[in-house]
């Protein structure tokens, strides 16, 4: 979907940049490569894949009936070496006035969608919402947006926030923050929304993309001494629950992401077989979010860092004012790299721009293992690479060179106060 709705973004570069183009944006083939990838729904596949690699699937919903068992479907089975909880999130619908009057779409029926609506409001513009809603506006749909926050992407960076809402309205999307969503309600075949202050806005379809929750009741947790009524399980750094039992994925609430809960169950099988492994970290996780500019992110934001108590500097760099960036025609981008002033390690990085989440994957490896910003300065940058323009932000390339292309940039006088 995303890739689709950025093929016809990049076709509207060549009007800019290399003669005219025409583009008539079409839904129906994006429909069928989601049936296909999904398999229309339907998991049989992948759970014959998982037979013939000798596990035993069992379509029930399952429930723990103590230390050792669990119930699914008329059978009760025993585990000789653990059990692990992975029963992943649901769609978190906010209590709004009149929601649960109306007919509304959730992230599922969005992605399964088979036409794009005329016009659509999202209520929630964080990571999920902001991609989907962005994908219905590139196909023709009337996209307007309601976030709670000051800034569309809360988790992230504000500058990269900001630089997205301003795309956005380029591509005539209406973003309301600060805007709390207060009553729902069916009108003349639309929906109507009334944001905080009484503004009404009417759409086709309401989109809610008010996040994800966990909900463990009716899981058995506590036939195995754990609280049923707890907002996740909570694990150690081995990700156990309790004893000879696992949770993993979502339901530990920690950074809810598919690499998340893949990177949990190598460790809940190295625990399973008794096999060493390092404990779980989530000091340098990933995030990218598939908007136009896209967002990639890792580790720390800058307030998160300084609300956490650490000394950071932290330094915003334009995309557009760098070599590479001129290079490669980008009108709005950043670099954004917090590091520990003591130890001159980066612990957060963000990228906005074009093919942000592949340009940020250097500093998703400097933020995982560690590195010094002296060790980013002093390596070198394939030019004219996008991701050279992370050289360029730390001064890898000399002084002179960053300021000749950007002549205000005063990163360089704040990363000389790291202390060596
Ligand atoms: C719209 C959207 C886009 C996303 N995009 C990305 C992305 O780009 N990158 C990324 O890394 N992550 C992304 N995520 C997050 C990712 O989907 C989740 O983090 C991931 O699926 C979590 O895996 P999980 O195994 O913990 O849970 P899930 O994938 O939710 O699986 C849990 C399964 O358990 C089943 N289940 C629940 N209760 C029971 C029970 N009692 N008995 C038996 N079965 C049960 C459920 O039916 C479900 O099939 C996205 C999520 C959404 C909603």
């Amino acid at each position: 979907m995303v890739r689709a709705a950025k093929a016809i973004q990049e076709a509207g570069l060549v009007g800019e940049m290399a003669g005219e183009v025409d583009v008539t944006p079409d839904w129906k083939p994006v429909a069928e490569k989601v049936r296909w990838l999904t398999g229309g729904w339907d998991d049989s596949v992948a759970r014959e894949r998982y037979r013939n690699r000798g596990g035993r699937p069992i379509k029930a919903r399952g429930r723990l009936t103590g230390p050792r068992t669990v119930a699914a479907g008329d059978e009760t089975y025993t585990a000789r070496r653990g059990i692990v909880i992975a029963t992943g999130t649901e769609p978190f619908i906010p209590p709004i006035p009149g929601l649960d009057e109306v007919d509304y779409w959730t992230t599922h029926d969005l992605i399964a969608m088979q036409e794009i609506p005329e016009s659509m409001i999202v209520i929630g513009a964080g990571s999920s919402g902001a991609e989907l809603g962005w994908v219905a506006a590139q196909f023709g749909a009337n996209v307007t947006f309601v976030e709670a926050e000051d800034h569309i992407l809360p988790s992230e960076e504000p500058e990269a926030a900001a630089l997205v809402e301003e795309a956005f309205a380029v591509d005539g999307i209406e973003v309301r923050t600060g805007a709390r969503a207060e009553r729902v309600e069916a009108r003349d075949g639309s929906v109507v929304v009334t944001v905080a202050g009484g503004d009404e806005l009417e759409a086709e379809r309401l989109f809610v993309a008010t996040g994800r929750k966990v909900d463990v009741s009716g899981l058995g947790l506590e036939t195995v001494g754990l609280d049923g009524s707890a907002r996740f399980i909570e694990v150690d750094e081995n990700l156990r629950a309790a004893d000879g039992i696992w949770a993993m994925g979502d339901v530990t609430g920690d950074a809810l992401l598919s690499l998340v809960a893949v990177y949990h169950s190598k460790i809940v099988a190295a625990e399973i077989l008794g096999q060493d492994h390092p404990p779980v970290r989530y000091d340098a996780v990933p995030r990218v979010t598939f908007t136009n500019p896209e967002v990639g992110s890792v580790g720390m934001t800058e307030a998160d860092a300084r609300a956490a108590g650490r000394d950071v500097v932290a330094v915003v760099k334009q995309l557009p004012a760098t070599f590479a960036g001129m290079v490669h025609w980008v009108e709005n981008g950043i670099i954004k790299l917090v590091a520990d002033r003591e130890s001159g390690a980066l612990i957060g990085a963000t990228v906005a721009g074009p093919k942000a989440g592949d340009v940020f994957g250097m500093l998703n490896l400097a933020v995982h293992a560690g590195v010094p910003l002296a060790e980013l300065q002093s390596m070198l940058y394939g030019f004219p690479g996008l991701y050279s323009a992370i050289g360029e932000a730390l001064g890898a390339y000399g002084r002179g060179v960053t300021t000749v292309v950007d002549p205000e940039y005063q990163g360089l006088e704040v990363l000389d106060t790291i202390k060596p």
